[in-house]
């Protein structure tokens, strides 16, 4: 009776510390961020330490895919397409994230949507062999078009074409760690990896604290976050150090679709530019924030720039 009760009180204290706290993880540009490694073993290795992290951190996770990633002399890769089965063999969602990764600030309405329909073939049969629909579409960049005009075509294409709009709020450039990890890791400097990869989760804990508060400032509350993120060496090194930083403040994991059963979600867009930021900045600016609003957004370290230059 009495360990009973125990449990009770720590299930109420857990939840009162705030274990109602929401993340959703996104890895863009799959089948796999290599950097030119071609190197098949490395590239299945990379993936199966990403996925099985995530599959045993219990994190439902969504990986969107550039199609052309996909194809060795006009011919589907075996290679990528085992790659990317792996993230649908253990139950992680697929999206679409064009064909070919254009910028949609410098490419046409044209251009852009043949692309996004290009890029959908393989990704769609591999959900289909599991019974899931391809819902979700990441913009490249997240350019979703820099004026109301060429947003709004893009937005009724891809309404029309079932999709829906995969926002994230949490913006970092986890990709630059990500490079200078990589080629360190290429030059085997172990000391310097290990700084790369502990600076990199102080910099995410940074940013994290950082769209809470962007958050509470905007809504009044913190509104279930979506990383994002790149399947990329680092990430599948630090997914499991990442999972316990998050879990440390308070966070459960969640799917894209939990997430944007939230309201917030819904918050009209009603700015445009050539930016690619975070929706949380989108729905600031939308507001009427200004510069102000904006202040302490934690920086890549200079180092780690040089490293990628
Ligand atoms: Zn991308």
């Amino acid at each position: 009776m009495k360990v009973t009760l125990l449990l009770f009180s720590l299930c109420f204290f857990l939840s009162a510390i705030g274990q109602t706290r929401q993340v959703c993880f996104t890895y863009d540009d799959l089948p796999v961020v290599a950097y030119g490694t071609t190197d098949s073993a490395f590239q299945q290795g990379l993936t199966d330490r990403l996925v099985s992290t995530l599959v045993k951190n219990r994190i439902p996770a969504i990986g969107f895919v550039n199609e052309r990633k996909m194809y060795n002399m006009g011919q589907v890769d075996p290679v990528q397409l085992a790659l990317l089965r792996t993230w649908t063999n253990h139950g992680l969602d697929l999206g679409n994230h064009t064909f070919s990764h254009p910028d949609y600030n410098k490419v046409t309405y044209r251009e852009f949507t043949k692309d996004v329909l290009k890029g959908e073939t393989l990704t769609r049969k591999l959900l289909q062999e599991k019974g899931s629909p391809l819902k979700y579409f990441r913009h490249p960049f997240l350019h979703v078009g820099e004026t109301k005009a060429k947003a709004d075509s893009l937005e009724t294409f891809l309404r029309d074409h079932l999709y829906t709009v995969a926002p994230v709020t949490i913006d970092n450039e986890d990709y630059l760690f990500a490079l200078a990890y990589h080629r360190a890791n290429a030059k085997k400097d172990t000391v310097l990896m290990k700084k790369i990869g502990t600076d990199f989760l102080s910099y995410l804990e940074a940013k994290v604290k950082y769209y809470e508060r962007q958050s509470v400032a905007l809504f009044g509350r913190e509104i279930p976050q979506i990383l994002l993120l790149h399947a990329s060496l680092l990430n599948s090194v630090y997914a499991g150090a990442l999972a316990a930083m998050f879990r440390r403040n308070g966070y459960s994991f969640v799917s894209l679709d939990t997430a944007l059963e939230d309201a917030a979600h819904q918050t009209p867009v009603t700015v445009y530019g050539k930016w690619g930021i975070s929706w949380i900045d989108k729905w600031a600016l939308s507001k009427g924030k200004k510069g102000e609003f904006f202040k302490g957004e934690p920086e890549t370290p200079d180092y780690i720039k040089k490293l990628t230059e």
